[in-house]
């Protein structure tokens, strides 16, 4: 059984295997072997990474002036102001969509941090 774009919708994987940003087919592939992947044959895995930045909030001495402080923050500030939004953005949270073979994927999943 094959998919048919409407499933393949409504199941939310098409936007991210089946066509391009302009809307185009395109053929996938493996990400990590690059072996043509045929969707509808279950022989492939979406994985979908979300990976977002320690959301803790910085440590503060309370020993450290408020001129410190300040001098601190004008620091971080500079370090910011010739980065884009999304290079800001970039540096805090990144969401990635691979697509993997059955081998790759089975490999990957025991390991995914070597
Ligand atoms: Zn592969």
């Amino acid at each position: 059984m094959r998919w048919t774009q409407a499933a393949a919708i409504r199941r939310g994987f098409y936007n991210a295997v089946m066509v391009d940003d302009a809307g185009e087919s395109i053929e996938l592939m493996c990400h990590r072997c690059g072996a043509a992947l045929t969707p509808g044959t279950g022989s492939f895995w979406i994985v979908r990474i979300e990976a977002v930045c320690d959301p803790s909030p910085p440590t503060i001495d309370p020993d450290e002036s408020i001129e410190e402080l300040a001098a601190e923050w004008e620091r971080l500030l500079d370090e910011m102001r010739d980065l884009s939004e999304q290079e800001l953005m970039d540096q805090v949270h990144r969401r990635l969509t691979l697509q993997l073979c059955g081998r790759c994927y089975r490999e990957w999943i025991e390991n995914p941090a070597p």
